[in-house]
């Protein structure tokens, strides 16, 4: 691919994007560039299960999270450059190490090397589409029976905390819509006999310190829109990284509190799905990323 104007997310930057380089808002060229690739343990259950999720950690996002706990990758954009043909050894590799699933982490600026990826090889485990959720429908739809499983966020209501903390005010415009596809491809959750999701639709929710109406508002949300075609992980491991310092309401942890009044509105909906422990905000579940050997924890098996 030589030049390219970029308008996959909902940013439409019409954006030059090149091999190598990109003017958009994410920053980044067309090729894949990767800061870690290797088996996962820390995702949901039916995720990880005992082998790991085959994770690839992509650099660059089409969101600007203020917490984000990957930001040396979401926006200082520390990674390695891969070539279609070397994202496509690396997937080989991790399914030969036995990992449950392939679990592509921010990876839709990189939808037309993913494409031609797959094009050359079908891994014969699930694709995971792990998302923070601002997307648009159409470009959803190019992914139409290669991916198996979605994992988006589902992060604000309100346009005030979406501007604020991701720069995004017109998230929850864009978020409902792309859930909606998102289950229309994969259909209700499906799980193999060792309780490994193989087909579904995983929405998450952060709990952010001083924000718990905003968390209540989207269980509401999502029990009334979705019901129980999708499952709901609720999210209590905040920690505040990236440029958190900078917000003082979110520049602490949850309070047991804040945790329990969403966890408690969790049960009420009878929503399905996971909820992590007030316990699990610990930064030794923030992976290594690496400029120069993101493939390091890949062996062969
Ligand atoms: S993927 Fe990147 S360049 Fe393309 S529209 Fe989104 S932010 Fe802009």
């Amino acid at each position: 691919m030589s030049e390219y104007i970029c308008t996959l997310c909902p940013r439409e930057c019409h954006a030059v994007r090149q091999d190598r380089s990109g003017q958009g808002f994410c920053g980044m060229g067309l090729l894949p560039k990767v800061a870690r690739a290797a088996p996962h343990y820390w995702e949901e259950p039916c995720i990880s299960g005992t082998k790991g999720s085959g994770t690839i950690f992509f650099s660059g996002c089409v969101l600007s999270c203020v917490f984000c706990q990957n930001y040396c990758i979401s926006q200082e954009h520390h990674g390695k450059i891969l070539t279609v043909d070397e994202l496509t050894e690396v997937m080989k590799a991790l399914v030969r190490q036995g990992v449950h699933n392939i679990n592509l982490v921010s990876p839709t600026p990189y939808i037309e090397s993913l494409l031609a990826c797959f094009a050359q090889y079908r891994p014969p485990v699930p694709i995971v589409y792990n998302t923070g959720g601002y997307e648009k429908v159409s470009t959803l739809q190019r992914l139409e029976g290669l991916v198996d499983i979605y994992l988006p966020d589902f992060k604000y209501l309100r346009g005030d905390l979406s501007l604020k903390y991701s720069r995004a005010a017109d998230y929850a415009d864009y978020v409902q819509p792309a859930i909606r596809e998102m289950v229309r491809q994969t259909g209700k959750p499906v799980f193999d006999e060792q309780g490994i999701l193989q087909k579904g639709t995983v929405v998450r929710h952060l709990i952010l310190p001083q924000n718990t109406k905003n968390s209540l508002a989207v269980m509401e949300t999502l029990q009334r829109a979705f019901g129980d075609s999708i499952l709901v992980s609720l999210m209590g491991q905040y920690l505040p990284m990236g440029q958190a310092a900078q917000y003082p309401e979110i520049n602490r942890r949850l309070t047991k509190r804040e945790y329990e009044k969403v966890r408690n509105r969790y049960d009420e909906l009878e929503l399905e799905g996971f909820v992590q422990e007030l316990s699990s905000a610990d930064e030794q579940y923030v992976p290594a990323f690496s400029d120069d050997d993101p493939m390091k924890g890949v062996t062969e098996g």
